[in-house]
């Protein structure tokens, strides 16, 4: 069944920061994520990571690992919580320093804190002349958030998401307040988690991109997605390598359900294939239902 199974605390492990990167528009949202995208590369593998699936996962020198979530903004984080999926532990929120805290940038913060996410700043395009950190940082401190190099709380760091200046150090205290938050999972029992976005490949049918929170999700194993469900035929990383296995906070994207479930759907592994085509066709009738009497009203 799909019920929520606890797991006792003897087999819990700690599992890797999944991260959501927010801010006012130009701010550097993109540029953030293509510089940590392209320049960390996983220990053993040469070159960056080429494909967009929506989430990538990377590891920092020290071995210790991160997810991040590739699609800039809150509305892909408004949109995933509104479907009552809670993916992101720690919210990076990118302010340019030459400019201003903005209403977006507020939005962000909000949308953070009304989640409970701790927020890291990343004060940007430090590399600029016109660019003054410490106004940023004054002008948070008047909305009572104070960071620390202002004797506050709040983890904060200058960068430059075009040299890429301080980005380490940045994700260094991301791993730093994830240390805090003490994340777990299960890493031997079936896999559940979200879904991050799917479309239909013309060559491969559709493709889901998955981010597994709880457990291991492995080839065959049958899913049960929103209203779609299928059997796992092949999984592949952010690099487009095919993988057998996907443990906790780890991207994937999978090939072989039978549509293409919505950003923000949860997934599970269920036992056995009928039961996850059971409910994914209750589902899919609720929601015919639910549009028709929507449209009536
Ligand atoms: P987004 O809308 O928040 O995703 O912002 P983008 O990443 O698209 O960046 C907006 C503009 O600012 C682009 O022209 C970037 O090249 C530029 N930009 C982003 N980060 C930096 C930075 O650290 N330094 C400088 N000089 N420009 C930057």
């Amino acid at each position: 069944s799909i019920e929520e199974v606890i797991d006792a605390p003897e087999d819990l492990q700690t599992r890797a920061p999944i991260v959501t990167v927010m801010g006012h528009v130009d701010h550097g949202k993109t540029s953030l994520l293509d510089y940590i995208r392209k320049e960390n590369v996983i220990a053993g593998e040469s070159g960056g990571i080429t494909q967009h699936i929506g989430a990538y996962g990377v590891q920092l020198e020290n071995g210790q690992k991160m997810a991040f979530l590739d699609t800039p903004g809150h509305e892909a984080f408004t949109a995933m919580r509104a479907r009552g999926a809670q993916v992101t532990d720690i919210a990076i929120i990118v302010i340019a320093a030459d400019d201003d805290v903005m209403p977006q940038t507020k939005e962000a913060i909000s949308h953070a804190q009304a989640a409970g996410v701790p927020i890291v700043f990343a004060i940007n395009k430090v590399d600029k002349q016109t660019s003054n950190p410490d106004k940023i940082k004054e002008k948070l401190a008047s909305m009572n958030l104070l960071v620390e190099d202002w004797g506050g709380k709040i983890q904060s760091h200058d960068i430059s998401a075009k040299t890429g200046l301080g980005v380490k150090e940045l994700l260094e205290k991301v791993l730093l307040e994830a240390e805090i938050l003490e994340l777990k999972a299960n890493p031997d029992r079936m896999a559940a988690g979200t879904v991050v976005e799917a479309f239909l490949d013309k060559g491969r049918g559709y493709v889901s991109t998955i981010l597994v929170q709880n457990g291991t999700l492995k080839i065959g194993d049958y899913v049960l997605a929103g209203r779609n469900s299928g059997k796992v035929k092949a999984m592949q990383d952010e690099r487009g390598k095919n993988v057998k296995e996907a443990g906790p906070s780890t991207p994937v994207s999978i090939l072989g359900l039978d549509g293409a479930p919505q950003a923000g759907d949860k997934f599970s592994v269920l036992e056995d294939e009928r039961e996850a085509k059971d409910i994914a066709a209750k589902r899919a009738q609720l929601h015919r239902e639910q549009s028709v009497r929507t449209q009536r009203h």
